[in-house]
């Protein structure tokens, strides 16, 4: 699969075959499964290890690291078709992809050549800690400490929470403050490359000192694991260091950086599960008959359904232009948090709207829009609630950019 290059991109959008392959791994596998008896309990790992297949782990790894090597466009489409199938299928891609671009741009050769390969087969599966139980989008308020030993190691302490992947992640990026005292604070935190056990709560050996303490219950986003990780005593060498002894102090930086590519990523679920939701609202409207005639001649219903195919189509082009401004090399948090802000709320929409369109099915476990409104909402505050997009669309528009 080459890289996907301007002669794939029309009209701002992509058209790499892959996208069309996914579409059908999505109708074929993914959505039987997200709406089959298991979807709320067990882990999909016969779908991960098709995504594995497909090479969709390494979709945004350079060829040269065994990946595919595709632009931010196509990947974006890529995961809105995934996260129309299933949400939580579409999580477990989109964080590890965030992985993937923090070591891509904040690792050193060796760390790239060590990590890379392995993430883009999937062979290894990543998390990405900021979470705390006590600080979220207060990331600076973090109080996991990284300690430098006598012996020039690392021992790692805190409670991190909110981890997607957290149980069958090989390797969790942790942010943790080496220098408490640092002004400002984010100057002194750094990124660790924390490697672990996959699906083991307890660790031993070489990964002794981390602990999967609690698997979260969730409301929505279910079947896969989102978790708390405790780091106690953790030991690792100065290499473990995002970007090694360079990378000190630099981590909010790094992992803040990466996240422009996880908010292009967030607001492509959003597409994605609108779209789900818009299909089943508009499969539901022609077949459900009231007063003689199917709900979606009714001129109300068809306004609710004309909204919400704008709202989505308006979403996806935003969510085009951010991935774009990415692929230009150009600075995107301002296009990223538009997109992330507009999609999520407007999925949130769409998702209730589809829900009134089904009458009280929609409020049954039978029909697929009461799984998809629970999904839509966790997206209102992952990656970031829509007060901080505001905040940081509000910052770059006051500071004239
Ligand atoms: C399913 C799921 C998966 C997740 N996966 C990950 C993950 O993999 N890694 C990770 O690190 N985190 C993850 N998170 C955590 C998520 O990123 C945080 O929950 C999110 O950043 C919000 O933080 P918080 O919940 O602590 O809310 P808080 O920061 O406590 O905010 C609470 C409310 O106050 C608002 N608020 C906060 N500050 C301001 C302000 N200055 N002005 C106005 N309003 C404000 C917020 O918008 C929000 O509405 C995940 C969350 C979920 C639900």
């Amino acid at each position: 699969m080459g890289s996907s290059g301007s002669d794939q991109v029309a009209s701002g959008r992509s058209v790499h075959p892959l996208i069309a392959t996914v579409r059908d791994f999505v109708d074929r596998y993914v959505l039987p499964t997200a709406n089959g008896p298991t979807a709320e309990t067990e882990f999909p790992h016969a779908l991960v290890q098709q995504m594995r297949e497909l090479g969709l782990f390494g979709t945004i790894v350079p060829q040269a690291y065994g990946g595919l090597g595709l632009d931010t466009l196509t990947h974006a489409a890529i995961m809105e078709e995934i996260a129309r199938g299933w949400f939580s299928l579409s999580g477990v891609l989109n964080t590890h992809t965030l992985c993937s671009a923090l070591v891509l741009s904040g690792g050193t050769d060796g760390q790239r050549s060590d990590l890379l390969p392995r993430l883009a087969s999937g062979a290894l599966r990543g998390a990405f800690s900021l979470t705390e139980p006590h600080a979220g989008s207060d990331v600076q308020a973090i109080e996991a400490r990284g300690v430098r030993e006598q012996d020039g190691s690392w021992s790692l302490h805190g409670r991190k929470r909110w981890i997607t992947n957290g149980l069958g992640a090989g390797v969790v990026f942790v942010l943790v403050k080496t220098d408490p005292t640092a002004e400002p604070a984010y100057a002194g935190m750094t990124c660790f490359i924390v490697e672990k056990e996959p699906f083991a709560a307890t660790n031993t050996g070489r990964f002794a000192g981390v602990t999967i303490s609690e698997v979260i219950e969730k409301m929505g986003d279910r079947g896969v694991d989102t978790t708390d990780l405790v780091l106690e005593g953790y030991r690792c060498c100065p290499d473990r260091i995002l970007g090694e002894e360079a990378g000190l102090g630099l981590g909010f930086t790094q992992m803040l950086s990466a996240m422009e590519v996880g908010r292009v990523g967030a607001a492509s679920l959003c597409v994605g599960l609108a779209q789900r939701s818009f299909e089943v609202a508009l499969d539901y409207a022609r077949t459900r008959e009231t007063f003689g005639k199917p709900i979606a001649e009714h001129q109300a219903i068809q306004f609710k359904l004309a909204d919400m195919a704008t709202k989505i189509e308006a979403a996806r082009l935003l969510t085009r232009n951010a991935a774009a401004a990415k692929d230009a090399g150009r600075r995107s948090d301002l296009e990223a948090g538009m997109a992330k802000l507009f999609a999520s709320e407007a999925a949130k929409e769409v998702a209730e709207d589809s829900f009134r369109i089904h009458g009280s099915n929609g409020y049954s476990k039978q029909f697929e829009i009461e799984r998809l409104y629970r999904d839509t909402l966790c997206l209102l505050s992952a990656e970031g609630p829509s007060e901080i997009q505001r905040m940081v669309i509000g910052r770059q528009i006051v500071a004239g950019r």
